[in-house]
């Protein structure tokens, strides 16, 4: 499989030239040259399969040319055999043609694990085949911090530095990346806001030199391979639920578009997606496009699903460029365009096209208390914040012909716990493996919002890329 950017006529590179890199260096996002189709024959096989190996059986013709089948198969298994649940990504019937997909049995409670577990194994083997070292540097406001540092902890290839603002993500967050004791984690509080760690973070890699002296490298959702991974648990819920020859529609929670996106891929690939529900708080710039066909950026504000407090879905370009019909000039333009003005029409073709698959729904932190209100007292079940709004879009916008609905729960209640216990009264527990959290030794720095000081302190710790290191892998 080769892959070309949404932005431009730059070479095709292979899969593991797509992991390493991130971005494209025209600033666009990889995608597969052509998207690789399921016959309903495929499909009707995954029924009854284990999640490794419908995963495995998905995700195959997406690293084709770059790993071994028997390797990749490896990996796949490795990578869910450390999750705490025997199906993975177990569904849970919660009314007539309704469930809720469970996608935080992994390691940090929440989806990102499904494919940051992976990518974090892929990038040990590539590194490894090709002698090279890697310093993974990211900020968090919560959830993808921890799950990186998970996914990367003990690899002797790589580093991760990990910057959050100090006081500003909660205890279980912050716990679940300081308490982890291998030596290449660097846990490093920034005393300022996410915005402030975000900025730093951008001016180190924007430093061309120091960035390829000390083989820097983003772990964030505009990465290929952890989309690849999220479109596994799609074609999963869709063999469970009667694929080829039902029709299911997915509500999705939505960020920066990566998961929903996901489930597009999945349609493309031949699973027999109705329509996806995109699922946001108050920072609504999806649901306002979807409903408007304009794009315009507003402040973000906190709300109690923090993990989708976002200005701008990155991946959201992804699906610009199909409804472009592929055509990297146009959607350039407007990428570039909306960057400078924080407004965009990308035309009403393209807006119809989309809002033909996708439609959206926003719920402040009101309505999403009273949505794990009603489900808790409707059926014992405790949501997350994340997890009630992407119900409460389904629920909103679903119809009769949609086949059956599934929404995507993206975090355990646990990570969230005074939000969940201020809305229903039950203040959920961690799973017992991280019952003893709240004992473990914190291991973190403390840095200014300074970036001369960050700089001194990632080069005293990673990996340096000389000539002498070059010639000597
Ligand atoms: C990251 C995250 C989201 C948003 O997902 P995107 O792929 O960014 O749209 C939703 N819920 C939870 C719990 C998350 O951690």
């Amino acid at each position: 499989m080769k892959y070309v950017s949404t932005r431009g006529p730059g070479p095709r590179i292979g899969f593991a030239d797509v992991l390493l890199a991130g971005l494209a260096r025209d600033g666009g996002l990889y995608v597969p040259e052509k998207f690789p189709r399921l016959s309903p024959g495929d499909i009707r096989d995954l029924q009854g399969r284990s999640y490794a190996d419908i995963a495995r059986r998905v995700m195959h013709p997406f690293v084709a040319g770059a790993i071994p089948k028997a390797a990749f198969a490896q990996l796949v298994a490795d990578t869910y055999a450390g999750f705490d649940h025997a199906a993975v990504a177990p569904l849970k019937q919660i009314g007539a043609d309704r469930w809720l997909m469970e996608l935080f049995h992994g390691p940090t409670l929440a989806f990102k694990d499904y494919a940051l577990q992976l990518v974090g194994r892929l990038f040990d083997r590539v590194l490894a085949e090709r002698g090279e070292r890697m310093a993974i540097v990211g900020a968090t406001s919560g959830d993808t911090g921890a799950a990186a540092i998970e996914a990367c902890r003990g690899r002797a290839r790589m580093r991760i530095f990990i910057l959050h603002p100090r006081g500003r993500v909660s205890d279980v967050q912050r716990r679940q990346m300081t308490t982890v004791a291998d030596a290449n984690v660097h846990n490093i509080a920034i005393e300022g806001t996410f915005d402030d760690c975000q900025a730093l973070v951008k001016a180190m890699f924007n430093d061309h030199a120091f960035r390829d002296r000390h083989r820097l490298a983003a772990v964030n959702s505009i990465n290929w391979a952890r989309i690849m991974a999220q479109v596994a648990y799609y074609f999963a819920a869709g063999a469970a639920l009667g694929a080829p020859e039902r029709k299911i529609s997915f509500a999705v929670p939505t960020g920066n578009f990566g998961n929903v996106y996901a489930g597009y891929v999945a349609g493309r690939m031949g699973l027999p997606i109705a329509r996806l529900f995109v699922g946001s708080n108050r920072n609504d710039i999806l649901t306002r496009y979807l409903a408007t066909g304009v794009m315009a950026t507003a402040k973000v504000v906190p709300t109690t699903s923090p993990s989708m407090d976002i200005q701008v879905s990155s991946n959201f370009e992804r699906l610009l460029f199909e409804a472009w019909n592929r055509k990297s000039a146009p959607l350039a333009d407007a990428m570039t365009a909306f960057a400078r003005t924080g407004r965009a029409d990308f035309g009403r073709e393209r807006w119809g096209r989309i809002t033909r698959q996708f439609a959206g729904f926003r719920l402040d932190d009101k309505g999403t208390a009273r949505v794990i209100r009603d489900v808790h007292r409707s059926c014992g079940e405790i949501l997350d914040p994340h997890s009630a709004i992407g119900l409460a879009a389904g629920a909103a916008l679903h119809r009769p012909d949609d086949g059956a609905l599934v929404a995507l729960a993206t975090a355990h209640p646990a990570k969230f716990p005074d939000a969940v216990e201020a809305a229903c009264g039950v203040r959920p527990a961690l799973p017992a493996r991280l019952a003893d959290l709240y004992d473990r030794r914190e291991r973190c720095a403390t840095l200014p919002n300074d970036l001369a000081r960050l700089k001194a302190f990632v080069a005293a710790r990673a990996p340096i890329n000389d000539e002498t290191s070059r010639k000597r892998p």
